[in-house]
């Protein structure tokens, strides 16, 4: 279950984000968002799929993820109509009932803008998930560190990536969840050595540990989840995502977080870091940072906002005050008189009688 104070919290962020998309600000209202990043095929992508429990985003061992997904989830009030749909900004208005036809989307929109053959671009996919079952919040899906160009990549292809996810996770707004595989030595990490390049403090990045399932026989993830072999101010989540094969025999969300339970449950070596492990952990960490981070943020927000509050009165004050209580006929009139001035002015201009623009 979600914390009362990210119930109320975090939407109204949110709201505020809708709010600011809609008009034409001049300047740009920095709000939380999370940015999963990580190799290629470190489990991003599953991740995000299970914090928002539905299947809806390309998978597998290759390079899947070639745009970034900024992805806005919002918490719907249950009812008995189906209330679980994705918008993408680009199709505005057309609600996906079906998320498998989300995943062709996404897919479809990739290749729309960097083609077939693997090419990458730093152009995001917007869309937005209405659900009973999610906490409202924005996830950024971005695509994974590759070293080696494949297909239409360029040949720096591993710089621009870099830049790419840079431009996210710079931001002392955005929380951090930095993928690793457990099966891959911690030192070796990508996520890590990103995010401390911009989080130095660890103050906003979480460790995600990937495919527990498949360590080396004899070894586990304890020490990691215990915060003993690269300290993250925040710890680590230890977490077990769909195999390939399960994903291709379409195993469902529910089956796969009974066998994580499960995983955990016949593995002493977890028994002590219980509370570092599974996505429903991961859920509630992340809830909680996003709900502190929030609050830390909210004087510079109140700030900005008032700022271009000021900004905006004494902008209207130019044009003359608008009397209270106005009809919409009367405000009409109102603005067909202002229009009036303001011709009449302009005119004066042009005819060289006054200076000034009205
Ligand atoms: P991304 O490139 O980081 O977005 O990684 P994906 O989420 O696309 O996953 C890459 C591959 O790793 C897929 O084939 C997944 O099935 C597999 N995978 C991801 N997480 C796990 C895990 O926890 N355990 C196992 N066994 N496989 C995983
Ligand atoms: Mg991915």
């Amino acid at each position: 279950q979600p914390e009362s104070v990210g119930e109320t919290l975090i939407p109204a962020i949110n709201r505020l984000q809708d709010i600011f998309s809609q008009v034409t600000l001049d300047f740009k209202l920095e709000l939380p968002q999370v940015a999963v990043i990580g190799s290629q095929s470190s489990g991003k992508s599953s991740v995000l799929e299970a914090l928002v429990g539905r299947d809806f985003l390309p998978r597998g061992p290759d390079i899947c993820t070639r745009r970034p997904l900024v992805l806005q989830l919002v918490k719907q009030p249950p009812s008995n109509s189906p209330t679980e749909w994705g918008e993408f900004l680009h199709c505005p208005g057309k609600r996906f009932f079906d998320f498998d036809r989300i995943r062709q989307e996404i897919l479809q929109e990739t290749e729309r803008v960097v083609g077939a053959n693997k090419g990458i671009s730093d152009k995001p996919i917007r869309l937005k998930i209405c659900s009973p079952h999610v906490l409202t919040m924005t996830l950024v899906d971005l695509p994974g560190i590759a070293k080696v160009p494949v297909g239409d990549q360029p040949s720096d292809i591993e710089d621009r990536l870099c830049k790419m996810i840079l431009e996210y996770i710079r931001h002392p707004t955005c929380v951090i969840l930095a993928v690793s595989p457990a099966n891959v030595d911690l030192v070796n990490s990508d996520a890590l050595q990103l995010a401390r390049s911009v989080d130095p403090d660890g103050h906003r990045t979480i460790g995600v540990l990937t495919k527990l399932d498949i360590m080396d026989r004899g070894t586990d993830a304890s020490a990691v989840l215990k915060n003993e072999v690269v300290p993250l101010k925040m710890g680590y989540i230890g977490v077990i995502n769909r195999s390939q094969h399960d994903i291709n025999t379409r195993r469902n969300m529910r089956d796969s977080r009974t066998a994580e339970a499960a995983f955990f449950e016949s593995h002493p070596e977890y028994v002590e870091v219980a509370a570092q492990c599974g996505i429903a952990n991961l859920a509630r960490s992340l809830n909680r940072i996003l709900v502190e981070h929030i609050r830390t943020l909210l004087p510079t927000l109140r700030g900005h906002i008032e700022q271009a509050l000021d900004k905006r009165i004494a902008e209207l004050r130019v044009y003359g005050d608008m009397p209270p209580g106005q009809s919409g006929a009367a405000r009409g009139a109102l603005l067909l008189q202002l229009l009036d001035t303001y011709a009449v002015r302009y005119s004066e201009m042009l005819d060289g009688r006054s200076e000034h623009m009205p």
